[in-house]
């Protein structure tokens, strides 16, 4: 897959973090950068949608506020009070970060993609969120909005078709990030295309990216003008 422009790139940030500002929505996740609730967030919203991860969040940390306390607990009660999330292998997993952390780092998350990588159930992806996140770091995610975005703005529909694997949008994900401005850009990705950029019903008409996008219903002839 051929890399983007640069103005392309550049167009690209600037209307997607303007979006942002203006659509972003104001999450409890949002206001922390403690490494801890940033990956109670990450694991809870695997899977599941905002709506049914807010009280329970909110109610997690309340009970276990540290990965310590977390690490206190035994894995049967911290399973029990995931009810009703679903997806029983995420608090299990979770408890055993918990433990792994104190056991080898103090109590706390290691701030490498190999550290976290390391880490039971941390992919590529949580990895990404941690260090973008609570870290500060310029790295890169790609879920499932974020894979719908990115291949429908540079690849449409017939390009798409022909990718195997993630590895071309992993790299084109890494190509895109601002420097300096990983948190609120990845933060942006993931609500333009949960809210936006949907599955279903994306709304081409009044889009910021609609004048390059590569799947907007406009002709193609018009699209490179952008
Ligand atoms: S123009 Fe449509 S397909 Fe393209 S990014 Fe916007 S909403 Fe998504």
């Amino acid at each position: 897959m051929r890399s983007p422009a640069p103005a392309l790139v550049a167009r690209f940030q600037r209307r997607l973090l303007a979006w942002y500002a203006r659509h972003g929505r104001d999450l409890p996740w949002r206001r922390t950068r403690v490494p801890y609730r940033v990956l109670v967030s990450e694991i809870m919203l695997q899977q599941t949608q905002v709506e049914r991860v807010l009280p329970k969040y909110r109610e997690f940390l309340r009970r276990w506020p540290t990965l310590r306390r977390l690490a206190t607990a035994s894995a049967d009660e911290v399973r029990r009070a995931w009810y009703p999330l679903g997806y029983n292998v995420r608090p299990v997993r979770l408890h055993a970060i918990a433990r792994e952390s104190v056991a080898r780092y103090h109590g706390r998350l290691p701030d490498t993609a190999d550290g976290l990588r390391a880490l039971p159930g941390v992919g590529r992806y949580t990895a990404g969120a941690l260090l973008s996140f609570a870290f500060g770091r310029d790295a890169a995610v790609l879920d499932t909005n974020v894979r719908r975005v990115l291949t429908r703005v540079f690849l449409g529909p017939r390009r798409t078709a022909r990718l195997r694997g993630d590895r071309a949008l992993w790299a084109l994900a890494e190509r895109l990030v601002p420097r300096g401005r990983a948190y609120d850009f990845n933060q942006a990705l993931m609500d333009f295309g949960a809210t936006w950029c949907t599955p279903r019903r994306p709304r081409c008409s009044p889009c910021p990216m609609r004048s390059f996008c590569a799947s907007s219903p406009r002709p193609a002839a018009t699209r490179a003008r952008g």
